[in-house]
């Protein structure tokens, strides 16, 4: 239904002076029907109001859009436009002033409420009716629900200001280009990085920013890229600022696109200049020895490979590599402090730059160790001129801290030959050759030859089977008893371990202990002989009273005090073993003693806390002195052999000392190597309480020594073969 205001009709169908004309009567009604179902079935709403502010006609559409049951109820209960239809407390006011301006509205943007209260944004297009006279008779407008529109006109306007935000304020480079690489647009941070205005980025091509020996292949990189089908790529540069400071940049760009065809690209690009840095920094810390700024290990053995690889492709290609080590270095370290060891060391690398080409390489390979890499040599004989000068250059004494500093070093040469496949073959072959020449009496050269190329083949054949023995525990152990010299009581057993070779038959622990040591095999060896012997010890205390305190003494080297937690190993293994920690004695060299007191002695304190002795082996023969024992927790000294041995005057002198000293302070005295009656009767005169050699019994293997200790229980565990005679 169309409601209507009694004041305004549209049609009066009824008037009278309409009535007399019949045929335009129905032409009229004919218009109405039309115009009604126009206004009734649009998809816009229509309305018409009048000046006080009521509607006078709504359409069904207007009444949906609004959110009323229908165009009455809208009549109805918008009665007050002002108040009920604006969201703005203007709203109408402003509409009548344009209306009244212009008398027609077009596009008219206005934001009403619905009957829920909900705003929505509307556009109309409004006119006002007037009557002959040009009387205001209503106002008719159509009314368009806009509000996704305006919803996505805003969600586009937040947007663009994001980007701007984000284009401004971004840690990064943003920017634009064509595609000949003229800048069109670049953020503040553009400004920032390269120093140019936006304004003169914009005037420049990247090729003026591009650092010139990049320029080349960044063109050549982005051709690469942009053709076929990827349209973005991220790279790396190095610009050149505006005041000519470097920068690095890592640059993401993409394509754009207009009408499917590209027209340029949009990057961001990030300065990378620290991160750059500190890369560069960290590969000269991987690469150099921060003492000396020598290249260090590393880096040679690169060097070297890349020498080692040409010669095998042009053998006329020589190089030589000098092995270097310095005499005596722990001597000055210790005697003058490590600074001016460190000192000493910068010097003596400047010292070797100075003897050197630019190709060849010399670098620092650790402590006191320098390798020297001659690079294209003609003649062998270079790398021996070489050797020589710098033999002479370090004989010259070093001016450091107020010191003069003599020094001197030794050196292996190794000369290339088609045998190497590898740098480390090579530094190897140096550094034996470099041995040689500190056993040949130091501060001299010696060149690797055959000779120590067998002894090497050797040594690593060793090693290889002395690795597999381990694996497989192909070892043995050997007993030698410890007896007292007054009654011949055995007392206990030194273990000494042998290796029973598949071909060679059994291999003496000198052979093959300094290699163990040297590899760090001695540790899972040690840790054998530890466990088999206690295990075996257990079995043969138990055989009668008599042997419940018998002990057992396990030598320990020194590189066995390297391994994480020895300590806690050997408790470990007493437990499982179950053997009693006073039982078990270690031997430990004097040396090994001396010369690592501090890592050491800890160490030994702990061992003694869990009850296990300790005692100085080869005693005599390193360089402490009686008195410096004092300070370690040890009960026996085991005299070395070269002073039974020896027969000599001043050696019985020794032993007499040594014995007397040790009973002052209250340890235990163990004569090693007694082999003849006579050596065990001055002992005797001398009041050395214990021995042990081959007068009594060499080692041997666990059945002989069963069988000895059965046989000695009936003679109260005495075995003294020819002591009664000697001693009579
Ligand atoms: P060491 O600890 O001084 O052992 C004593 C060495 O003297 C043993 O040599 C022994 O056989 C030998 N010997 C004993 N009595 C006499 C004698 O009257 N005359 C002579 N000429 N020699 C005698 P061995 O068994 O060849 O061991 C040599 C070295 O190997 C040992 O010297 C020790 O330092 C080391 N060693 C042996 N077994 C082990 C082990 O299990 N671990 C470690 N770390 N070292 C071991
Ligand atoms: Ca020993
Ligand atoms: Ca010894």
């Amino acid at each position: 239904m169309i409601s209507r205001s009694p004041d305004i009709e549209i049609a009066r169908p009824d008037a009278p002076e309409q009535a007399r004309a019949g045929a335009s009567f129905e032409s009229l009604r004919e218009a109405e029907l039309k115009y009604r179902s126009i206004f009734e079935n649009a998809i816009h709403g229509i309305y018409q109001s009048v000046n006080e502010g009521r509607f006078v006609n709504v359409n069904p559409a207007l009444a949906r859009m609004l959110g009323y049951d229908s165009p009455a109820d809208m009549i109805a209960c918008c009665a007050d436009i002002a108040r009920h239809y604006y969201v703005q407390t203007d709203g109408r006011e402003a509409f009548l002033a344009l209306i009244t301006e212009r008398g027609l509205l077009q596009g008219y943007e206005v934001q009403v409420r619905r009957k829920d209260g909900v705003a929505i944004w509307t556009r109309e297009n409004v006119y006002a009716v007037r009557d002959a006279h040009g009387q205001l008779l209503y106002y008719e407008g159509s009314v368009e629900d806009i509000t996704a529109h305006k919803q996505a006109e805003v969600a586009l306007r937040e947007s663009e200001e994001r980007y701007r935000d984000l284009f401004e304020n971004a840690n990064d480079i943003i920017y634009t280009a064509d595609l000949a690489g003229n800048y069109t647009s670049v953020n503040k941070v553009g400004e920032a990085v390269t120093g140019y205005s936006r304004a003169e980025l914009c005037r420049l091509n990247f090729t003026h920013l591009v650092a010139p020996e990049h320029l080349a292949r960044t063109h050549e990189m982005l051709a690469h890229k942009f053709t076929g089908q990827e349209t973005t790529t991220v790279y790396e540069l190095e610009i050149v600022a505006k005041d000519g400071r470097r920068v690095s940049l890592e640059i993401s760009t993409r394509l754009l696109f207009a009408a499917g065809q590209p027209v340029g690209v949009q990057g961001i690009a990030r300065d990378i200049t620290e991160r750059k840095q500190v890369e560069e920094r960290l590969r000269q810390h991987a690469l150099a020895d921060a003492l000396t700024g020598l290249p260090n290990r590393l880096l040679f053995t690169d060097h070297l490979k890349l020498a080692v690889e040409q010669a095998r492709r042009q053998p006329a290609q020589r190089f030589a590599v000098l092995f270097l080590d310095l005499d005596r270095f722990k001597m000055i370290n210790d005697s003058l402090g490590h600074g001016v060891g460190d000192q000493l060391l910068i010097a003596i690398a400047r010292q070797l730059e100075s003897c050197l080409r630019a190709s060849d390489t010399v670098a620092r390979l650790g402590g006191d160790e320098f390798a020297i890499l001659l690079n294209d040599i003609s003649d062998f004989d270079d790398a021996i001129r070489v050797a020589e000068r710098v033999l002479h250059e370090l004989k010259q004494p070093f001016k450091l801290a107020g010191h003069e500093v003599f020094t001197s070093a030794s050196i292996g040469i190794a000369l290339s030959n088609n045998r190497y496949q590898a740098a480390a073959d090579v530094l190897r072959d140096a550094d034996t050759a470099m041995y040689r020449a500190k056993a040949e009496g130091k501060a001299r050269y010696e060149v690797f030859d055959m000779v120590m190329h067998a002894r090497v083949v050797a040594l690593l054949q060793l090693e290889n089977d002395l690795r597999r023995a381990i694996e497989r525990e192909e070892f043995s152990i050997y007993y030698q008893p410890i007896v007292a010299l007054a009654d011949g009581r055995i007392t206990g057993f030194e273990a000494l371990v042998r290796w029973p070779h598949p071909e060679r038959g059994l291999v003496r622990p000198a052979e093959f202990i300094p290699v163990a040591e040297e590899t760090g095999l001695i540790v899972p060896l040690g840790r054998w002989v530890l466990r088999a012997a206690c295990a075996q010890m257990r079995l043969w205390q138990a055989i009668s009273p008599a042997h419940a305190r018998l002990k057992l003494n396990v030598n320990l080297s020194g590189r066995q005090f390297t391994q994480t937690d020895l300590c806690g190993h050997i408790e470990h293994t007493l437990a499982v073993t179950n053997f009693e920690p006073h039982c078990l004695q270690l031997e430990i060299t004097e040396s090994v003693v001396m010369e690592n007191a501090q890592t050491i002695v800890p160490m030994l304190a702990r061992l003694r806390a869990l009850g296990v002795e300790l005692a100085i082996d080869d005693f005599g023969t390193g360089y402490s002195s009686l008195s410096y024992l004092r300070r370690f927790p040890i009960q026996t000294l085991k005299i070395d052999r070269s002073f039974i041995s020896g027969g000599a005057e001043e050696d019985a002198e020794i032993v007499r000392t040594i014995v007397l000293l040790a009973r002052n302070m209250g340890k235990d005295v163990v004569a090693e190597g007694i082999e003849t009656p006579a050596q065990l009767a001055q002992l005797r005169a001398l009041d050395c309480a214990y021995g042990q050699g081959y007068l009594f019994s060499a080692p041997q293997d666990a059945a002989a020594t069963e069988r000895m200790l059965r046989h000695a229980l009936d003679r109260d565990l005495r075995m003294l073969p020819a002591s009664d005679e000697c001693v009579a």
